[in-house]
């Protein structure tokens, strides 16, 4: 019996060996399709020998200096490439380890902006309920995932949460996209009013909302908005990238398709796309310099950050997607997978939406397609399906939302970029029998 503390503590996961390309091995040979890159991480698949050959000639002159003393080429490298292709504004790149630590680093940089520009009585975030940020304390306070949050109340620092852009929930009968995306984001302001603007500090959201509603897309108009009452307002946009960035919707960045750049970015997950872990907070040139010209330091700050190696894998990792043409391929690939998943769940009685963009898809699955109503959560609907696509030899990522409050069931799609055709079809022969067994048995 091994020592390990697994996630699921009643049952030890089978081990797994080996990767090549959309395929994980177990130790029993059977090949699994890594149709959600583990939970949006794996961008390039298994076992990139360019990949590899970056992390393992990085080894060979530097595993690791402390940035305490040392900057390192990796990560000056990877700080230049990233800027070189961000949003407009963003100047600075802070490395560190992992999502939750992006997220940590956003909102703690926010505050001390405030703080370096005589303005400390702004330290009130504003979130949105369908959103996960991280599992760390001040993270989850920021994202809005009741599953996440429920047991930690007391922990949990006090931040307001607005609802997301959820057309398919909240967009009333007759209204157009363009008037509930115009809605949704006016519930912004109405906060920041309700707040007391001199209070807030920060906006945060992600452009297109992974782990707690399945890629949920705004309406258009909806971030330019959100952006126009952040400037009116002297709010910080902090806009979470973890999931939806490095690609994953077709642009580098998500919030590219909506025409905003924020204040702050964090990005992770395919920065390092699995063969580091590594994480990033990118932010203006003028929080850089409020914190430059005042004290000098980021009062902030982990062991592994800016790691050497880290920074090596993510350098070849953005150079990848940069230079092998995946981003025209991850729309082309996404629009043939979202083809796909209409065609055979476009009118399936208990697939209530599918939506996302590139290769970032969701499908929420509900009870009753007329009343929108999602299943029990006592019936554990997606992780039926887990686990029914897992035996079937398919790795996707079914969850548990937030729908008004409850707990509701989606399954995020977010397969390695170098998907092919066939890999697809795969996907969804594979998909659909675990969707029907799992929602016919509730
Ligand atoms: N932000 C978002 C949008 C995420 O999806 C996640 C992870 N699912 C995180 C932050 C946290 O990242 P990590 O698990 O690397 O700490």
């Amino acid at each position: 019996m091994s020592h390990i503390f697994p996630r699921h503590t009643r049952q030890l996961p089978p081990r797994a060996v080996s990767g090549e390309g959309c395929y994980l091995i177990d130790e029993t040979g059977k090949r699994y399709l890594d149709a959600s890159g583990g939970a949006a991480v794996s961008c390039l698949g298994h076992g990139d020998p360019e990949i590899i050959g970056a992390i393992k000639a990085q080894l060979d002159d530097l595993a690791f200096a402390h940035t305490g003393f040392f900057t390192s080429q990796p990560a000056e490298e990877l700080a230049d490439l990233l800027i070189a292709n961000a949003p407009k504004g963003l100047d600075r790149v802070y490395l560190v380890s992992g999502g939750s630590e992006a997220a940590e680093a956003a909102i703690k940089l926010a505050r001390q902006y405030w703080v370096e520009k005589g303005e400390p009585q702004r330290g009130k975030v504003i979130a949105r309920k369908q959103s996960y940020h991280g599992n760390t304390i001040g993270a989850l306070s920021a994202g809005g995932n009741e599953w996440r949050r429920a047991q930690f109340g007391p922990l949990l620092l006090d931040m307001s949460h607005i609802d997301a852009c959820y057309e398919y929930r909240l967009r009333l009968d007759g209204e157009s996209l363009e008037d509930y995306g115009r809605r949704a984001a006016d519930a912004l302001e109405a906060e920041i009013l309700r707040l007391g603007p001199e209070t807030v500090m920060a906006f945060m959201a992600e452009p297109v909302v992974g782990a707690t509603a399945g890629a949920l897309t705004p309406a258009p108009g909806y971030f330019r908005r959100i952006r126009e009452i952040c400037d009116t307002y002297g709010v910080l946009l902090i806009l979470d990238e973890v999931m939806c960035g490095m690609g994953r919707t077709g642009t580098l960045f998500a919030c590219e398709q909506d025409g905003v750049s924020p204040d702050i970015a964090c990005i992770a997950k395919g920065l390092g796309a699995g063969y580091q872990p590594i994480g990033a907070m990118l932010c203006t040139g003028e929080i850089y310099d409020a914190v430059a010209t005042g004290s000098g330091f980021f009062q902030h700050g982990h062991t592994y950050m800016g790691h050497p190696t880290a920074a090596a894998a993510g350098r070849a990792v953005v150079g990848a997607i940069l230079e092998r043409g995946l981003l025209p391929r991850v729309t082309a690939q996404g629009e043939k997978l979202a083809e796909r998943l209409t065609d055979r769940f476009g009118q399936h009685p208990h697939v209530g939406d599918l939506r996302g963009r590139g290769l970032f898809r969701g499908i929420e699955l509900v009870r009753d397609r007329e009343t929108k109503d999602p299943f029990d959560p006592s019936q554990g609907v997606a992780g039926k399906i887990k686990k029914a696509a897992f035996e079937a030899g398919l790795i996707c990522y079914p969850m548990a939302g937030t729908i008004d409050g409850r707990r509701g069931d989606h399954v995020l799609l977010a397969p390695p970029f170098i998907i092919e055709d066939t890999q697809l079809d795969e996907l969804v022969d594979k998909l659909e029998p675990a969707i029907d067994a799992a929602t016919r048995a509730a």
